[in-house]
């Protein structure tokens, strides 16, 4: 654990998930390669749809609505339901073929790896601290078996936007009834994660799991109060 700034005191903490609690990685691979074929089976015009196709539905979507990708989850579903317009299909058809897309892809995205450590790790702050879930992904706690650690888990889009925007880290002071500066938040990811916690009022941890080196990554702004290796290292602060 190394130290770039002295930490409050500290009443809660709030936990990225993809990435900052298991290797989000495969998943994610398994997920897109699986989505695809969904869509490949689920209409004979979309036998040759590939994941570029996915990408251009998507990034189409983007152009005529900027904030679309706060949700992760209704940007996908959109895309599939744009793709099978395009098929020709009937505005109920494509309805339900989304529906059904989204429901395999819940299916694939919850196949997720969680270290035991993990679990150790957030039994044992919860027994000290208030927990809470902020992501910008559609990863399900419940689905994976860590929602019994969190007090509530804020996802962009139906909580506000994504990190690094302060909406989902001024949410969970709010809820929690705990001022910004007394909750660290922990994550991967320097922009979202670091920067987004430090500019919102929140201290930050960043869990450094790749031996990056922090002063030559190009995506470092802010210093966080704390770099760890190992989620469990956060137990020091028990
Ligand atoms: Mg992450």
């Amino acid at each position: 654990m190394r130290f770039y700034r002295p930490l409050r005191p500290l009443a809660a903490l709030t936990f990225d998930l993809d990435d900052t609690l298991y290797d989000n990685r495969p998943v994610i691979k398994q997920t897109e390669q699986q989505s695809v074929a969904f869509l490949q089976r689920y209409h004979p015009g979309l036998r040759d749809f590939q994941a570029a196709d996915f990408h251009r539905l998507r990034q189409e979507l983007r152009q005529q609505e900027p904030e679309i990708y706060h949700d992760v989850t209704e940007w996908r579903w959109r895309a599939v339901h744009l793709a099978l317009r395009r098929q020709g299909v009937s505005e109920a058809a494509a309805v339900s073929g989304a529906d059904a897309a989204m429901h395999d892809f819940a299916h694939w995205r919850s196949q997720i790896d969680v270290p035991q450590a993990t679990h150790d790790t957030l039994r044992a702050l919860g027994e000290r601290y208030p927990l809470v879930a902020i992501t910008n992904g559609n990863a399900d706690p419940a689905a994976c078996g860590l929602a019994g650690y969190f007090q509530f888990v804020l996802r962009s889009g139906p909580d506000g936007r994504s990190k690094p925007y302060h909406d989902m880290y001024h949410q969970a002071a709010h809820r929690l009834g705990v001022a910004p500066r007394h909750i660290l938040h922990v994550g991967d990811d320097l922009t979202t994660d670091v920067a987004g916690a430090l500019r919102s009022g929140l201290q930050a941890c960043w869990i450094n799991d790749r031996q990056r080196s922090l002063m030559q990554a190009d995506d470092s702004r802010l210093l966080p109060h704390i770099e760890i290796s190992q989620l469990a290292s956060l137990t020091a602060l028990l």
